[in-house]
C-alpha cells in the first residue's frame, strides 16, 4: 500500500556534532564514518514536531527475523561520509526502503542484461593449406584452428564457434561464403546478466524464469478460458 511499515524499511539515524574535542570513539576528529549510522528498529523520529512520523511501525524491528542477534548496521563501518569543521554538525535519517524493479528501476537488482542465439560456424568444404591460415589470421575472435590431418594436410576447423559474434569478416571476401556458413542455434541462449550486487546473477536468472514460466502459465490460462 505504500506505506513505510516495519516489514520493508530501515531507518538509520545520523547525529554528528563536531566539537572542539576528539571523538570517544577515538575515530578521526571531524570525520563523520558510515558507522555513525545507528539503526532506528520503531522508525523514524522525525518530524520531531509531530505526531505521525514518516513510518509507522506496528511493532518494533528488534523483534523480527534475527535482527536481535544481528542487528542491521552498513556492511561496512570505515567509510567517510563527510568531514566537518569544529561547531559543524549533521542530523539525518536515512531509509532503505525494500521494492521492486516493476515499481522502480532503483530497485531492480539487473544492471545490464542482454541474450544472443548460440553462433555456429559450419564448413560447406573443407578450407586446407594456405586458406586455413588466412581464415585464422582473418578472425578476431580467434575461432579458428588449424588441424593436422596426416598426409601433409593442414585443415581448418572452428573449436571455439561459441567466441563468433557473427562479424561476417570470414566470409566478407568474394567466395569465401561457399566454404563457410555462419548460423544461429534458434533454441540455444547464452545469456549475459550483470548483477547491481543485491543478488547473485546466477540467482538473478533463475529468479527471472520463474516470473517467466508464471506469465507463461497465466497466458495458457487465459487463452484456454476463451
Ligand atoms: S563471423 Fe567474425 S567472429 Fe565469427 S568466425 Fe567469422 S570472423 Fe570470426
Amino acid at each position: 500500500d505504500g506505506m513505510a511499515s516495519e516489514n520493508n524499511t530501515l531507518v538509520f539515524k545520523l547525529d554528528y556534532k563536531c566539537t572542539r574535542n576528539p571523538p570517544a570513539d577515538g575515530s578521526k576528529h571531524g570525520t563523520v564514518l558510515s558507522k555513525h549510522l545507528v539503526w532506528q528498529p520503531n522508525g523514524s523520529t522525525y518530524p520531531p514536531d509531530r505526531p505521525t512520523k514518516f513510518t509507522s511501525f506496528g511493532r518494533p524491528q528488534s523483534e523480527l527475523h534475527d535482527f536481535s542477534t544481528r542487528p542491521p548496521a552498513p556492511t561496512y563501518p570505515d567509510i567517510t561520509l563527510a568531514r566537518l569543521r569544529p561547531g559543524q554538525a549533521i542530523e539525518l535519517e536515512v531509509h532503505a526502503v525494500k521494492g521492486i524493479g516493476r515499481t522502480h528501476a532503483k530497485w531492480s537488482p539487473v544492471a545490464t542484461a542482454s541474450y544472443r542465439m548460440l553462433p555456429e560456424v559450419v564448413f560447406r568444404k573443407p578450407v586446407e593449406g594456405q586458406m586455413a591460415e588466412q581464415l585464422v589470421a582473418k578472425c578476431p575472435m580467434n575461432v579458428f584452428d588449424i588441424e593436422d590431418m596426416g598426409d601433409g594436410i593442414q585443415r581448418a576447423s572452428a573449436p571455439r564457434a561459441r567466441n563468433c559474434t557473427v562479424c561476417r569478416e570470414c566470409i566478407r571476401e568474394e567466395g569465401w561464403g561457399d566454404y563457410i556458413q555462419l548460423r544461429r542455434k534458434r533454441d540455444h541462449f547464452i545469456f549475459s546478466v550483470e548483477s547491481t550486487g543485491a543478488l547473485p546473477p546466477s540467482v538473478l536468472f533463475t529468479e527471472a524464469v520463474k516470473i517467466l514460466e508464471g506469465k507463461a502459465r497465466r497466458l495458457a490460462t487465459e487463452t484456454d478460458r476463451l
